[in-house]
């Protein structure tokens, strides 16, 4: 069931002197128990479009047009306190750093138990015993006893499982983990990934997973959608991307991984342009191995290569437009 459409959204950023557009027609949606992976270099639009969800945005940020549409309500349009109330009940936040999560000034239990009571209207004992459940969820070992730490008593691994349970203890339907274990240890990296994945499958979860590492979009993703420059360039079923990449811009993502045992790594030249730069024609074309004249002049559009899967590059243009089709 789709409980999420984000459709043609475009965005930008009123600079001192101009408005520079950062989102460029940005579209996808969730199912539940979905993961979709947003995948692509610092500074693509990753993190833009997903806060463009709860509207956590900044101030010189502005929506020119699209919809967002949760369970078929605009986001976009919808008024504050109804924003209030999906934010971390329907839709929660897992933060690269938990700490902008946490405030080191009381015990992650007290933040957990006004969570449940402003989301769940839960009190006492009744509260208490969702909190502790909440967090045996998430495998934090003696639950009840460490309601009582502060957060600086947690390791980094266990504040992010504290914040995936403040999601639980709500019933959020979508999860935003937005690079969610960039900041921890490789064994820990994996657990909380491990964990993502099994809230996903067992509670039936979505979740829009923010990523650069490919390799945990291969092992968790359901769905991957590559930015660059503001735009998603190829979008398609995780199985599908990684079997049959169509877009040089994925191809030198997935050429840059070290799980590609058997092919030399390679990195890809030149720097992802600046949302100040205007580049005429494909956004990618300054970096492409493969550029041809059309390329520098006419922005590629999205071609159909496979099912629920496109590319927009000029390569592809022997297939079906999927703009035709639609
Ligand atoms: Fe490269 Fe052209 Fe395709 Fe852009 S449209 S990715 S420049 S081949």
């Amino acid at each position: 069931m789709k409980i999420l459409d984000v459709e043609n959204l475009n965005l930008g950023f009123m600079g001192e002197n101009r408005f520079n557009q950062a989102l460029w027609d940005v579209s996808f949606s969730l199912h539940k128990g979905e993961m979709l992976a947003l995948v692509g270099e610092s500074g693509c639009g990753k993190t833009v479009s997903a806060m463009s969800i709860l509207q956590l945005l900044p101030k010189t940020a502005k929506i020119t047009s699209g919809t967002i549409d949760f369970y078929g309500e605009n986001l976009i349009n919808t008024n504050r306190k109804n924003l209030q109330q999906i934010r971390g009940s329907k839709i929660a936040l897992i933060p690269q750093d938990p700490m902008t999560s946490l405030n080191p000034l009381y015990t992650v239990g007290d933040q957990l138990l006004e969570v449940i009571k402003i989301h769940q209207h839960l009190k006492g004992k009744a509260a208490r015993q969702k909190a502790i459940e909440a967090f045996e969820a998430v495998q934090i070992p003696s639950a009840e006893e460490r309601l009582k730490a502060y957060p600086h008593e947690f390791s980094g691994g266990m504040k992010q499982r504290a914040i995936i349970a403040m999601a639980l203890a709500c019933n959020a339907e979508i999860l935003i983990a937005d690079e969610p274990t960039t900041a921890l240890d490789v064994t820990i990296q994996a657990q909380i990934m491990n964990l993502l994945h099994e809230i996903k499958t067992e509670r039936n979860t979505a979740i829009l997973l923010i990523t650069h590492d490919l390799a945990v979009v291969r092992e968790h993703a359901d769905k991957v959608a590559v930015m660059y420059a503001g735009r998603i360039v190829e979008s398609a079923p995780a199985k599908e991307f990684f079997e049959h990449p169509r877009h040089p811009y994925s191809l030198a993502l997935l050429n840059s991984i070290p799980s590609n045992r058997g092919k030399s790594l390679e990195t890809i030249s030149g720097q992802p342009p600046s949302i100040q730069q205007k580049i005429e024609g494909c956004t990618f074309h300054p970096r492409c191995k493969y550029c041809m004249d059309i390329c520098q002049i006419k922005v590629p559009p999205e071609f159909n290569v496979g099912e629920n899967h496109f590319s927009a590059c000029f390569l592809n243009d022997s297939l079906n437009r999927k703009s035709d089709k639609d």
